[in-house]
């Protein structure tokens, strides 16, 4: 049982932020306004010839600090509060890279796992119309985010277009390079979090090299993750999705894990590691634990059993208030959402430039320019977290929070 609603969680953290900064209630009032949110509920023709209605929404959190960003999930337990969290915590994620954008989070309640790729397209066709008001490139851009591909961007990018009457490529990210998608795109959130781990070791003089990894999650975060920290010379002993639990302490290949779920979209099949339950991986004793699934992984009822040096966020929201105390207690370090799955974003504005200027860049500059501006969010966010004594997490709502502020101050409140 949650203890938290979603929302409450990402509330709870503005919260600490707030009292870090000696905020006003005028401005904590400023920081948790949700702008808009819109709810739909469409018939789509399944396979069979049955009708079913599915229910879908978008929320645009904050946009004062540009159009409205953030992705849009598939799943079986998306519901308006978890989409209004997650656009909470994309308005923070973008303001604390700098991103010219507001945050923004869309979902349909749907199990992907069961629906045919028609399927999936006439939904993703059938809700890209039904919040095309809303939707544009100056408006909200939409990208892949849990159980959403590169492909569903595609027909979003092809539904916004038809009604247009134009091809609009800077509607969404996350496409497929053939239109416009960016290089670097798919890879840009599992590198991220291999270079925060990273910088967040070198800050206190240690190298990755030879440290324990454990991933919830083998998506494309969590995949990617581990083959980049695996690159840096990292061990990763245990993974999981969403049925399997692998163990392997002398390190899991991780190119053949992509392999496997690549081939069979599960790692079940995989042969040549311990196979456990999901989470029988949380008892394993590691350096880093990396949680790439879902939000509300690790609360107060587990909290106490971990058995890692560090925790750095993949997913959005794993970790909850309550769990964060405890883990501050125990000299767990936590290395927040906003900042550690940040590369995601962050390479989705270069691909939004780069389709609003028709220049498109090689790999390398993206890959270049996404290292550079995490290592200076990391150093800023780390920074704060020395000097005023505060975990990184609300260091990181610290910098967030005072960005959006300013920017309130001299925009004003209308009228
Ligand atoms: N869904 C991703 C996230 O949670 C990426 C969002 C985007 O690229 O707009 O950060």
């Amino acid at each position: 049982m949650a203890e938290f609603s979603v929302v409450e969680m990402a509330m709870r953290q503005i919260d600490r932020g707030a009292e870090a900064l000696k905020l006003s209630e005028n401005q904590i009032r400023l920081l948790k306004c949700s702008k808009r949110i819109l709810r739909t509920t469409f018939p789509v023709e399944m396979d069979d010839g049955t009708i079913r209605l599915f229910t879908g929404f978008r929320c645009q959190y904050s946009d004062i600090r540009g159009p409205t960003k953030g992705g849009v999930r598939y799943h079986p337990n998306v519901s308006e509060e978890e989409v209004i969290a997650l656009a909470a915590w994309m308005t923070w994620k973008c303001a604390l890279v700098d991103l010219p954008y507001g945050g923004a989070k869309g979902g349909v309640i749907c199990d992907p796992l069961k629906l045919s790729e028609r399927e999936l397209e006439h939904i993703t066709r059938r809700f890209t119309a039904e919040i095309m008001p809303i939707l544009g490139p100056d408006k909200d851009i939409p990208a892949p985010d849990v159980f959403t591909t590169s492909k569903t961007m595609a027909w979003m990018m092809d539904t916004f277009s038809m009604f247009a009457g134009y091809t609009e490529p800077a509607v969404v990210t996350g496409k497929p390079e053939v239109l416009g998608g960016s290089k670097g795109r798919k890879e840009a959130t599992g590198r991220g979090v291999a270079i925060i781990t990273r910088e967040f070791y070198r800050a206190q003089g240690k190298k990755l090299d030879g440290c324990t990894v454990i991933i919830q999650g083998f998506g494309n975060v969590g995949s990617h993750a581990a083959l980049f920290l695996s690159l840096m010379g990292a061990k990763i002993i245990a993974v999981s999705d969403q049925n399997t639990g692998l163990i392997d302490k002398n390190g899991l290949n991780i190119q053949e894990l992509m392999n496997c779920t690549d081939r069979n979209r599960c790692l079940e099949p995989y042969i040549g590691a311990t196979h456990t339950k999901p989470d029988d991986i949380f008892d394993v004793k590691a350096d880093i634990l990396i949680p790439a699934a879902l939000e509300n992984q690790i609360r107060k009822d587990n909290a106490d059993s971990f058995q890692v040096g560090a925790i750095v966020e993949g997913a959005n929201g794993p970790v909850t208030p309550d769990a964060d105390e405890i883990l501050e207690q125990k000299g767990i370090h936590v290395i927040p959402d906003i900042l550690a799955n940040a590369g995601g974003v962050i390479v989705s504005h270069y691909e939004w430039a780069q389709a609003l200027s028709g220049l498109y860049w090689e790999e390398t500059e993206v890959n270049e320019k996404l290292e550079k501006k995490l290592v200076s969010s990391f150093n800023e966010v780390w920074r704060r977290s020395q000097n005023l004594k505060i975990p990184l997490r609300t260091a990181a709502y610290v910098v967030a929070i005072a960005r959006i502020l300013e920017v309130y101050k001299y925009r004003g409140i209308f009228p």
